[in-house]
């Protein structure tokens, strides 16, 4: 049977070797074999590149695969080639060698995968070449790279839509980044706004176990963390470069093989660490986000976050990193008030457009409140992506359910101290004044005159620090970056100060607060 006219089933298990597809992929290859243009959405580790490779194999002509990734388009060229598929590569690491061979397949029209690196269609030859060359399909992996607001930017994607136009054939999109800003961003700029058959394939990843605690001695939080995995795989994701650098040391010194990682090292330095984390067992990365797309190490134990990630899609996507064997993993999110100040900083402070900003800080609040979580944490995750759930009995929440307790009347309190003093201070001192303490601070601004002074004396300074967190969690209020982090009221808690609204706090970190000091109560 000529190849074209396979069936996808006998090319699956004659080529690839597989007995049968992964949950969506079948449809998929049949929406691309067609001639569809389609989006597709998968976690990472769903079987991507087998939607492209398999529909490649049945369509006539050339299919061209854009990925930003050189390490990952070689293994596939060699993975093709040694399943007897004319596949190659035009990247920045070819050989002469390898760049004539690709050539002379594509003249003898023999080609059937031609991989690129984006680069490659700022070249006019590339563009005319392929015009001439037979093209039939053009698949995008990491898709999301368009998209100019994310961290994986790459500004020749961009290319890709003209390209597009110019070969006028269907093109497939792939990317395991789920938020509907980006799919959009997708569409525009890949699609030029015409909605392409989309696939969202589930994002359960049920051997990861899920857990957040609120920071509360970090280091000594992330050490035991570590230590409880002594001899396992590792990342640790830390929000700057400096503090990778430290906790690698401290994980150090004791006795963790742990090294670091971030974008301020040199190229052949990172590529060192990348290499040693891919071959030895047992190793800790310390990293920035810059750590990421391409690790594709099967055995990831664990990862934890040093620091709140930025949304609840980054979130995601880093935790999702551990454990794509399928075998149990573990994850571990820290998250403080300073986190929220700082990610709240970054998102008005960043270049992206009013609208953009607003989306920022609303996946910011997604991710706040799955900190916060009241019950199962995969649960609200899943439902973040639309999906549905029941309790999962692998996160901190199903392992213990958090005591919640009614935080109205504590929140009514803090809102009115910061109200009473115009919105113009920070947590610390709002304390104070909730629970009458006379500093220099109050007494300089007579704050001890205020009908809020002394009124939260019930709760100590760590149950208000807890409040405080929580009502930045619930976007109750925010810090305003102009002014130092000075605490403002959102839209939000309007009902709860009127009264017609009450809300649920989690009194967990309470009681860490009562323990370590007598509650005054
Ligand atoms: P992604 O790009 O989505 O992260 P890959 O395409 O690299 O994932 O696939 C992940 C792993 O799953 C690869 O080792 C691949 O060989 C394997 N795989 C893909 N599809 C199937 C399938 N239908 N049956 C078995 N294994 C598969
Ligand atoms: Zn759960």
């Amino acid at each position: 049977m000529p190849r074209d006219t396979a069936s996808a089933e006998a090319l699956l298990k004659d080529i690839f070797g597989f007995d049968g597809f992964r949950p969506g992929q079948g449809e998929i290859v049949e929406a691309v074999a067609r001639g569809e243009n389609v989006l597709a959405i998968m976690p990472t580790g769903g079987g991507k590149s087998l939607c492209f490779q398999l529909p490649a194999l049945m369509r006539g002509g050339i299919t061209v695969v854009i990925s930003p990734l050189i390490a990952l388009m070689r293994d596939q060229v060699r993975g093709l080639r040694e399943a007897g598929v004319a596949a190659g590569a035009l990247t920045s690491g070819n050989t002469q060698e390898e760049t004539d061979a690709v050539w002379d397949m594509l003249q003898q029209g023999t080609l059937k995968l031609l991989y690129l690196a984006p680069e490659r269609l700022a070249n006019g030859g590339t563009q005319r070449m392929l015009s001439q060359a037979g093209v039939s399909l053009i698949a995008v992996d990491e898709a999301h790279c368009v998209s100019q607001w994310g961290h994986d930017f790459r500004p020749d994607y961009l290319r890709i839509g003209e390209l597009r136009r110019a070969l006028d054939v269907p093109l497939a999109a792939f990317t395991a980044t789920a938020d509907a800003e980006t799919q959009e961003e997708i569409v525009t700029r890949l699609f030029d706004g015409v909605a392409p058959s989309t696939f969202l394939r589930g994002f359960d990843r049920p051997n990861i176990h899920l857990a957040f605690q609120a920071k509360d001695g970090p280091r000594q939080q992330i050490l035991s963390f570590a230590g409880a995995r002594k001899g396992q795989s590792g990342i640790v994701y830390c929000g700057t470069r400096a503090k990778t650098e430290t906790l690698a040391q401290a994980l150090r010194s004791e006795g963790h093989s742990a090294c670091h990682y971030h974008g301020g090292m040199e190229a052949e330095d990172r590529r060192a660490v990348e290499e040693r984390f891919a071959t030895e067992d047992g190793l800790i990365v310390v990293a920035t986000v810059a750590f990421g797309m391409g690790v594709d190490k099967p055995d990831i134990r664990w990862v934890a976050h040093a620091d709140l990630p930025k949304s609840i899609e980054a979130y995601y996507q880093e935790i999702g990193r551990a454990g794509r064997d399928g075998a149990p993993a573990e994850t571990l999110t820290l998250y403080g008030p300073e986190d929220i100040r700082l990610r709240r900083t970054q998102i008005d402070e960043g270049l992206a457009p009013a609208d953009r900003r607003d989306a920022d800080h609303g996946r910011l609040n997604a991710l706040l409140g799955l900190a916060e979580a009241l019950g199962c944490r995969r649960q609200a995750l899943l439902g973040y992506f639309d999906e549905q759930a029941e309790p999962c009995g692998n996160c901190d929440l199903c392992d213990s359910p958090p005591e919640v307790f009614d935080g109205t009347e504590a929140v009514r309190k803090a809102l009115s101290a910061a109200l009473r003093t115009e919105e113009s201070f920070g947590a610390g001192h709002l304390i104070d004044i909730l629970m009458g303490k006379m500093t220099d601070k109050i007494s300089a601004r007579g704050h001890d005159n205020l009908p809020t002074f002394g009124v939260g004396k019930d709760l100590s300074k760590g149950q208000w620090q807890a409040v405080f967190r929580q009502m930045m969690g619930h976007d109750l209020m925010r810090p305003d970056a102009d002014r130092h982090g000075a605490l403002v009221m959102t839209d939000r808690a309007l009902p709860l100060l009127r009264g017609e609204d009450t809300i649920q706090l989690r009194r967990d970190a309470v009681v860490r607060a009562t323990e370590r000091r007598p509650a005054v109560k």
